[in-house]
């Protein structure tokens, strides 16, 4: 097989991994490249992971179409690489706007998203022929009546019954209610609605949340129909967190409820806006403890929930990276998961309550409360996977490098689906990977 791309028309390098070698392999090597001093945090994103999630999307849920929101992770190579499979995209910025066009992205296979929108952003996606606008009020409606009279309007819908923290719910979508004075609005000021939308977000994505909400679309394309919308896109939202058995479950309650309310016999598609879905497991972040702190557990809670005369020490380990940088995704209530270490611990060596954190001083910057870790040095280094989502640039800190990479065998195998990145991808060169290394070196973290 030929691997397309010259050097000249490099715009990122892909490492192509042979044989067995695997993510751990690629951040050890990234690691011992870095001088001794430097130790800065990096990302190692696997493309192949991104495909076979395409992959996966079209076995499960083949009648729904996707648009990646790329809120979730814009990063230009997750973009390009999507576009060459043919999603669509959700954009919310025009930064993302931009980054999407840059890759030939057609203005129709574009959502612009997002509820509440500057007219700034709203002029751009008229001038560049973006006519999916998702709305949820009436002075959204009145701005995009102003300035993009050829809007075709998504109208979201409030997801009812979701979260347990219903009082701190975000106020986006339009009640069932609100929908039939919306509808009415759009007519008067002569906006087309084309559809409807909902979000189930990941916390709260229950199969039986989406048959609510696809039942509540149904009313609110018979509201439509009454005043005289030919409404044509039902958009289910993302929320898909990613794994394998989640995508089952959900489509298991969706599909006969879409059978019911929504039969191809009526002409709507169905499309879909997943984030995390994609990226997530793609990504690992890896980064090094730069600072610690030791506290005898006794001392710090006076004895209270304690043995007394427990006096196994806690530790308070300070990152190279925090929740102000790549964790951003824990200030969206999402749980940051146990780190794996590189270095290689033995059974016996014993466990201790660590908490782990950003080094901006903030309260807020606490990236792990609490969980239970051998003791570690400054310098050591921690794997966090499944970083993929709502962690890159979030904050407008600057990111991490990404080291990108591909198994041969995903590039291979994924040939069988009928993709063939080489033609697809035009500005990526395939380097071959280094050797893996053997046992002996792969032990990074050694004592200072
Ligand atoms: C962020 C977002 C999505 C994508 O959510 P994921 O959980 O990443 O799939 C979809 N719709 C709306 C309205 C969003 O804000």
């Amino acid at each position: 097989m030929r691997m397309k791309a010259t050097l000249d028309e490099l715009l990122c390098s892909v490492e192509l991994l042979e044989g067995d070698t695997a993510v751990l392999d690629v951040i050890k090597k990234h690691i011992s490249d870095q001088t001794q001093t430097q130790k800065s945090a990096f990302f190692v994103a696997d493309l192949g992971a991104i495909i076979w999630q395409q992959i996966r999307l079209k076995s499960h849920m083949d009648q729904v179409r996707p648009f990646y929101d790329v809120k979730c992770n814009s990063s230009a190579v997750v973009v390009e690489i999507l576009a060459a499979l043919g999603t669509g995209f959700v954009c919310s910025s025009k930064h993302e706007l931009e980054l999407v066009k840059s890759f030939g992205v057609p203005a129709q296979d574009v959502i612009l998203g997002g509820a509440c929108k500057q007219l700034s952003l709203i002029k751009y996606a008229a001038k560049h022929g973006v006519r999916l606008l998702v709305c949820d009020n009436e002075a959204e409606m009145r701005k995009i009546a102003r300035c993009h009279p050829n809007a075709k309007l998504l109208l979201q819908v409030y997801t009812a019954g979701c979260c347990d923290h219903e009082e701190t719910a975000m106020p986006f979508g339009c009640t069932l209610k609100d929908c039939r004075h919306l509808l009415e609005c759009a007519k008067e000021l002569g906006l087309n609605v084309t559809g409807v939308k909902f979000h189930v977000p990941s916390c709260c994505a229950e199969p039986e949340a989406f048959s609510h909400a696809v039942s509540d679309a149904r009313c609110v394309f018979d509201m439509g129909a009454e005043l005289g919308f030919a409404m044509s896109i039902l958009d289910i939202g993302g929320g898909f967190d990613g794994v394998e058995a989640q995508l089952e479950k959900v489509n298991r309650a969706l599909k006969p409820m879409l059978d019911v309310y929504f039969p191809q016999s009526t002409g709507v598609s169905v499309i879909a806006e997943p984030g995390a879905y994609y990226v997530s497991a793609a990504f690992s972040l890896a980064v090094s403890i730069i600072s610690k702190k030791m506290a005898a557990q006794d001392a710090k809670h006076h004895a209270h929930d304690t043995l007394p005369g427990n006096d196994e020490p806690e530790f308070t380990y300070f990152l190279n990276d925090g929740v102000f940088g790549s964790f951003a995704y824990k200030l969206l209530e999402e749980s940051v998961p146990v780190p794996s270490l590189l270095k290689e611990i033995s059974a016996e060596e014993p466990l201790f309550s660590s908490s782990l954190w950003g080094s901006s001083n903030d309260g807020l910057d606490q990236v792990l409360e609490s969980c239970l870790l051998p003791e570690l040095s400054v310098g050591d280094w921690l794997v966090f996977n499944h970083t993929g989502a709502n962690s890159l640039g979030v904050m407008g800190e600057p990111t991490p490098p990404v080291h990108y990479i591909i198994s041969a065998q995903d590039w291979y195998e994924i040939q069988n689906y009928g993709i063939t990145l080489d033609t697809a991808l035009k500005n990526f060169s395939l380097v071959p990977c280094f050797q893996k290394p053997s046992l002996s070196e792969s032990a990074i973290s050694t004592p200072a």
